[in-house]
């Protein structure tokens, strides 16, 4: 059970800077996200687009406002699980919050705030028969730690960033022992340097690159063995694997928090504008996840709720205590 002050739901930049807000007065946090990384929408789809609308930047990548979040809040030590979806929120009677993953990890706070964006980045999975059944036992849809591909023979399917990257990060990092990858086109549709370089990789036999092809058929008992794959639609060929990691992009969906009690209203949850709480007593919502009257679903309207949630989660968890607003060019920034 991982124990904390603030269970946030999201890591993405709100969720991110809420841990810098809770961390002024105090308050440790608990980062869930789905992702294998913390950076939401801005790692997720635009990484490398530059953002023109966050107060003090004239211009900054959204990778880079992402990384700059995180050194941001790091004094603060939150804690993270990512990788997992949160699918539960429930109160017990000494009003503690126990937030529990699709992996079974639990995390008990006396607040909850949720910033889950536009909700849970689900995988595209591509139409193969047997695919459920090898999901976790040679099946992946996100990297989350390269090295369970030590010294593995790897087939990554894809035609973007992500194949493009992950293929070339394995190879680079003398990782696998073996990396194909399998595309649909002759083309591929990520940055054209990451094209080059796997075309690189591939002439100098590093790679195995199979495009105008499909993965059709996985093949193995507990675990993947093998696939089969189909060039040109003409009948597949077996090809001996120990990991298939389609990365057909994230599609995002509200997913369990509509089930969680809270009042829906345009597929956002609507909350209270004095603190951003919700109809939950002791849960928050903050970012895109949010509804209310004039909502802009922008960075800086997210940062602002975050700073205001907080406040109210301080008296949640110190009812006897007054909370005085201090400036942190009067008091600095003192981590825990
Ligand atoms: C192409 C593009 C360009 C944009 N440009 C700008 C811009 O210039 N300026 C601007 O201000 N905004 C811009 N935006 C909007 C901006 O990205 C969002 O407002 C911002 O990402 C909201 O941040 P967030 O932290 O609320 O949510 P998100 O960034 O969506 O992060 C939410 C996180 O919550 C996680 N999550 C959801 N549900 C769960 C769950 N149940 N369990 C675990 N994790 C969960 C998700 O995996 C995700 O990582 C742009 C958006 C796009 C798509």
């Amino acid at each position: 059970m991982i124990e904390t002050d603030i269970t946030i739901i999201g890591a993405g930049p709100v969720g991110l800077f809420t841990v810098f807000e809770a961390g002024l007065l105090k308050l440790k946090c608990h980062l869930i996200d789905s992702l294998a990384q913390p950076g939401g929408q801005l790692t997720e789809i635009y990484p490398k687009k530059p953002i023109y609308d966050i107060p003090g930047y004239a211009s900054v990548n959204a990778g880079e406002l992402i990384d700059n979040l995180l050194e941001q809040i790091a004094p603060f030590k939150p804690g993270y699980t990512l990788g997992e979806s949160a699918v539960s929120i429930d109160k017990e009677e000494n009003g503690d919050f126990i937030v529990t993953t699709n992996k079974g990890t639990e995390h008990r706070s006396k607040a909850v705030i949720i910033a889950g964006g536009l909700g849970v980045f689900q995988p595209r999975k591509p139409p193969v028969a047997n695919l459920e059944k090898f999901e976790d036992n040679g099946v992946e849809y996100i990297i989350k730690e390269p090295n369970l591909y030590k010294d593995k023979d790897v087939v990554i399917a894809g035609g973007g960033d992500s194949a493009l990257d992950w293929t070339i990060y394995l190879v680079e990092n003398e990782i696998a022992k073996s990396v194909a990858l399998v595309h649909r086109r002759a083309s591929f549709r990520g940055h054209l340097d990451s094209v080059q370089k796997v075309m690189d990789l591939a002439d100098a036999g590093k790679i195995d690159l199979i495009t105008e092809a499909e993965v059709t058929d996985l093949y193995g008992n507990e675990k993947l063995e093998a696939i089969g794959i189909s060039k040109n639609k003409e009948a597949s060929v077996t090809r001996n694997t120990d990991h298939f990691v389609p990365l057909f992009g994230l599609k995002p969906t509200l997913g369990p928090i509509a089930d969680w009690g809270l009042e829906i209203e345009k597929n956002a949850i609507k909350v209270n504008t004095i603190d951003y709480s919700t109809n939950r007593e002791g849960i928050f919502a903050v970012g895109d996840v949010n509804q209310y009257p004039g909502k802009l679903k922008l960075i800086l309207c997210g940062f602002h709720e975050a700073t205001l949630a907080v406040q109210s989660v301080f008296s949640l968890v110190y009812p006897e205590k007054k909370n005085v607003l201090k400036y942190t060019t009067v008091n600095g920034v003192s981590g825990f």
